[in-house]
């Protein structure tokens, strides 16, 4: 049975997306608690990366929607900024069980809009509603500092306040997780928020927002705006009462957002691209350095801020290592995400197919050898196969450039010192694999990689606990862990004559 949609004008319209409960599809965007803001401007297509197919249209706002929006959560931040942490922690929680009963339908959404295989849609639906549970623990446990009193006569402390209403901008790959990370910590710390998510995958952060309503949160408190990106997020940027811009995208966007908040002195947590090199030497475990290497490349069909893009491999065991990967990445099934057993999705839009193809002709002009894949599945599909480059020399696009698809480059190395050097070459430093046996290379290793996350013999390292986050243009302060909490905070020092 299609769903039916409500849209901003009362009409409905089919919407091709089968759940089990139909009122998480019910909506536009959510401003002051209710759906679907009068300030409503158009409508926005949602289509199905798998076959193309229209999902449904959602209505969209722009300027004055936003301006609503900041309203809203400038009136609601007073109370709940001083809510008690119990409160803040207990609705969390509540909204975390809401996303547990409701895992099927969530994951089931996201891979219709944005194309990742179910099992993988499952996973971060699992993963974004980690950060409920540990911002509700987290709550209740802002650190404060003592300071020792430089007068005889005055006290003095040092407290954390919440920085005030908060925008966060989404993007497509983590239509979910992106969302909870920020959104979990930020009202953990007592701000409210304005987010955006991106327009190609709107309906998770909807349905999120919907289940956050059911979960108590007060109006206000959360809204979420569909629409033009360059309207929503440029009127957060220049509205001085938006204190704080959590942004997670790419590095060409971070930057303008850095530019556009430059004018309202804003606090900036910018999640950006990253251009992971992994690092395989000859004493690694063989068959462990393959699997892993599998799988921190194709996770998310490549189109993964951690996806390890350049491998780098020692020349003994280089051959060995290139025919034993690509046969890894020929196995993965490409299918349509709602297959149980895909592995690998469709891409999310054309310009993603069109930048595997152009990385990919790139290195094969400059003498990198095809190992396997290369291709889109069907012309004018968006499925593009496993491709495995061997032998990429060091000025190729994709060596410098992150692609963003199911495409691995690799290259050998001879020694230590060319491999730290060739793994540090690049403007990101989002994350780093390492495989090695070799306990004071992994010493040496990690303190060289200027990464802000350094990978030891494994592919999955991710969760609440950890501060995700890079170096360089891969980003500025963290996510997750209790530093992703205190960037939504103000320290205030006060100084009390005592008499
Ligand atoms: P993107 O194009 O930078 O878009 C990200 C967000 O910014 C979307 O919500 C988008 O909205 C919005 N946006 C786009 N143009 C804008 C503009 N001119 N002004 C204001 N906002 C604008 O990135 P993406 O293609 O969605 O995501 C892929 C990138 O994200 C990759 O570079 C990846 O490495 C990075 N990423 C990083 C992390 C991390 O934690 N470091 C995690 C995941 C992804 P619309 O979609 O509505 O245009």
């Amino acid at each position: 049975m299609a769903i039916p949609k409500i849209r901003s004008d009362g009409r409905h319209s089919a919407l091709n997306v089968h759940v089990n409960d139909g009122r998480l599809l019910n909506y536009g965007s959510h401003v002051d608690g209710a759906w679907n803001p009068a300030a409503a401007t158009g409508s926005l297509a949602v289509t199905n990366p798998a076959d193309g197919s229209t999902l449904c249209e959602i209505a969209t706002v722009g300027i004055d929607g936003t301006r609503e929006a900041i309203d809203a959560a400038a009136t609601a931040l007073p109370a709940w900024a001083a809510q008690s942490p119990a409160r803040r922690a207990a609705l969390l929680e509540a909204w975390f069980r809401l996303i547990g009963e409701n895992r099927e339908d969530l994951a089931r959404i996201m891979t219709l809009e944005q194309g990742k295989p179910i099992r993988e849609a499952r996973g971060e639906i699992d993963y974004a509603a980690s950060f409920m549970q540990f911002y509700a623990e987290q709550a209740r446990r802002l650190d404060v500092e003592s300071v020792t009193s430089l007068f005889a006569d005055a006290d003095m402390r040092v407290t954390r306040e919440p920085v005030g209403i908060v925008a966060l901008v989404t993007p497509w790959n983590f239509p979910a997780a992106m969302f909870t990370r920020k959104a979990a910590a930020a009202l953990a710390a007592g701000c409210t928020v304005v987010a955006h998510p991106s327009s190609h995958t709107p309906l998770s952060a909807l349905a999120l927002t919907e289940l956050a309503a059911r979960a108590g949160f007060p109006r206000g408190v959360i809204n979420m705006l569909v629409g033009s990106a360059r309207e929503i997020v440029g009127e957060m940027c220049s509205d001085t009462r938006v204190r704080a811009l959590s942004f997670t995208g790419s590095t060409e966007i971070g930057r303008k957002l850095l530019e556009q908040c430059a004018a309202t002195v804003k606090t900036m947590i910018m999640e950006l691209g990253g251009h992971a090199p992994l690092v395989v030497f000859d004493d690694a475990d063989f068959d462990r350095s393959v699997t892993q290497a599998v799988a921190a490349k194709f996770a998310t069909s490549g189109q993964d801020c951690l996806a390890a893009n350049r491998l780098f491999v020692q020349r003994s065991t280089y051959r060995r290592f290139v025919e034993a990967f690509a046969a890894g990445a020929a196995a993965l099934k490409v299918d349509d995400g709602l297959n149980e057993a895909a592995d690998i999705g469709p891409l999310m839009h054309e310009g993603a197919v069109q930048k595997c193809e152009s990385h990919v002709a790139d290195a094969l002009a400059r003498g990198a050898r095809l190992v396997c894949g290369g291709k889109r599945l069907s012309p004018g599909s968006l499925f593009y196969e496993p491709t495995v480059l061997a032998d990429v020399p060091a000025d190729a696009l994709i060596m410098s450039e992150e692609t963003f698809g199911p495409v691995a480059a690799i290259a050998p190395f001879d020694t230590e010192e060319e491999v730290i050097a060739r793994a540090n070459d690049s403007e990101y430093g989002l994350v780093a694999y390492l495989f090695t046996a070799d306990y004071p290379r992994i010493s040496r290793l990690t303190r060289a990689l200027q990464y802000g996350m350094v990978a030891v013999n494994r592919a999955k390292i991710t969760g609440p606990t950890i501060p995700f986050g890079g170096t360089k243009q891969s980003g500025l302060g963290r996510e997750g862990s209790r530093h992703g909490m205190e960037a939504f905070t103000e320290l205030k020092y006060t100084c009390i004559h005592s008499g």
